[in-house]
This record gives C-alpha cells, sequence and structure tokens, in this order.
C-alpha cells in the first residue's frame, strides 16, 4: 500500500503528510483508492506505444 512511499518533495513519508506534496498525494490515493490510476497506467501505455512509432521515424 501507499503508507511506504517516499515523498519526491521532503523525502518523507507521504503517510506522514509533511509536506504540501505529501498531503496532496495523500489526498489524491484516499480517493482513488491506489497509487496509480488503472487509467492513468492505460494512458502512460499509449504514450509509450505512440512515442515508439514516431520516434524512428523522426530520426530516419
Ligand atoms: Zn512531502
Amino acid at each position: 500500500m501507499w503508507e511506504h512511499l517516499v515523498c519526491a518533495n521532503c523525502a518523507g513519508p507521504v503517510s506522514e503528510g509533511r509536506c504540501r506534496v505529501c498531503r496532496a498525494s495523500r489526498e489524491r490515493m484516499d480517493r482513488e483508492g491506489r497509487p496509480v490510476s488503472p487509467a492513468l497506467l492505460v494512458a502512460l501505455a499509449a504514450l509509450v506505444v505512440l512515442a515508439a512509432l514516431l520516434v524512428p521515424r523522426m530520426a530516419g
């Protein structure tokens, strides 16, 4: 679970809510119930596929 996630801003556990970023992350995760939403994963996967298709064309 996300209790053990470390904040990129303050390097403290997100669950402790030490900084603004921690608290925002915690609120978002509370709403979604998980660190990364499936929709976000799908969007990222689509982006990777798109990049894989486009980059060789630009390079060539
Ligand atoms: Zn933080």
